[in-house]
């Protein structure tokens, strides 16, 4: 192939033992997983410094780096180190699980459906069944959006036992806007300290790690539960909850003891668009909520140490955060019709024409009868609010 695209110019024709050593120790080539993980603008700036043309460049995209670097540790050393005075949450979204999952190429291709599960640990220490709270429920049930995650983190404060002395409760959760980095989290938030916390507790405080650097508690979870359902497939829920049983106390969100609230609703009802904040709300990365007389009044930060920001309510004109009242969402989320179509392509590939006769499959069967009767509510994908975030 290369030897025709230089038919025009014979002076670059080479030997084949030629092109396959620059091709062999030349080409940054290989086979494997992608580092999803690296931080693209850790990567940016080594690169930058790499290939800067003066000294002065080269320093600058030095700076630029340790100041990124330090930022990233400052969160990690607030996570790592819990004041007496503090009991803290993390919590997170694994990726979604794929129902039914097969390990065919088939069903690499192909749309299914999604079972979600977002896990709370409480503390700082190792991980046991009591400190950890998994919520799982499927696409058809509920959606993935700011109001689920809401609804499970409420469930979990609600039942936490607090001792005397705690005065504060620090969640650390990664900043994906859909889910956790939104308004909806923080009016809930804001709702439980004024009126469901014990009194002894003054302040909630939200922290959200650097984009590329949000390596949380629950994500170690979330890995032992991968390298178990890789090696298995699995179409049938019961062997995804059992799985999640080894590792925590399992919820299923909007089955009657926990249940999914219009928290949205309420709180765009309640505060004040986050435009009409007084501080900016994409760039903070710690609001601080403390517990006044009358209402629930927000700081923000923009960094991991500081406390610069100004205590005010973020409330609307004659609102207050006793004012939210969120109904419950019921069960029940229209999929998209590809989707089903593609999920009864698969299990007919795998379990043959007659696939809705059988008992294990009767999810899929379900899904597809109920599909109609429900109405489509938002998902949203977790994409990062800073990828445009000036860093210095
Ligand atoms: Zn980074």
């Amino acid at each position: 192939m290369y030897q025709q695209q230089v038919q025009e110019t014979p002076q670059l024709k080479v030997k084949q033992s030629f092109f396959r050593d620059t091709f062999n120790k030349k080409y940054n080539v290989g086979f494997g997983s992608p580092l999803k993980d690296t931080c693209s603008r850790c990567f940016e700036l080594a690169r930058k410094i790499e290939t800067a043309s003066t000294s002065e460049e080269k320093v600058t995209y030095m700076t630029q780096k340790r100041i990124h670097t330090l930022k990233a540790k400052a969160f990690y050393q607030l996570l790592k180190v819990e004041p007496e005075n503090c009991i803290s949450l993390s919590f997170d979204c694994q990726k979604n699980n794929p129902l039914p999952k097969l390990t065919d190429q088939a069903a690499y291709f192909s749309r299914q459906l999604n079972m979600y599960n977002f896990t709370i640990v409480i503390g700082t220490s190792k991980s046991t069944l009591d400190n950890v709270r998994t919520y799982y429920w499927c696409e058809n049930e509920h959606s993935k959006s700011s109001n689920e995650i809401a609804s499970a983190v409420y469930h979990t404060l609600t039942n936490l036992v607090i001792p005397h002395n705690i005065d504060k409760i620090r969640l650390f959760a990664d900043g994906c806007g859909g889910q956790n980095k939104n308004t909806t989290l923080l009016g809930m938030c804001s709702n439980w300290l004024f009126s469901h916390a014990p009194s002894h507790v003054k302040q909630l405080e939200i922290i959200f790690p650097m984009v590329g650097h949000s390596f949380l508690p629950p994500d170690r979870i979330f890995a032992k539960i991968e390298r178990e359902t890789k090696k298995n497939r699995s179409y049938a829920i019961h062997k995804f909850v059992n799985l999640f049983k080894e590792h925590a106390t399992v919820y299923h969100l909007g089955d009657g003891n926990v249940e999914v609230h219009d928290w949205k609703k309420e709180v765009s009802a309640t505060l004040k668009t986050p435009g009409n904040w007084y501080f900016k709300f994409n760039l903070s990365k710690r609001f601080i909520l403390h517990r006044g007389r009358q209402n629930v009044s927000v700081q923000g930060e923009e960094n991991y140490r500081n406390q610069i920001g100004q205590l005010k309510y973020v409330t609307k004109r004659r609102k207050k955060i006793t004012d939210m009242a969120p109904s419950i969402v019921r069960r029940g989320n229209k999929v998209n019709i590809k989707k089903i179509l593609d999920v009864a392509n698969l299990l007919k590939k795998h379990f043959g024409e007659d696939w809705r006769t059988i008992d294990t499959l009767k999810y899929y069967k379900d899904v597809e009868e109920d599909n109609d009767n429900f109405e489509e509510h938002e998902s949203l994908q977790c994409v990062p609010l800073e990828e445009t975030e000036n860093f210095i």
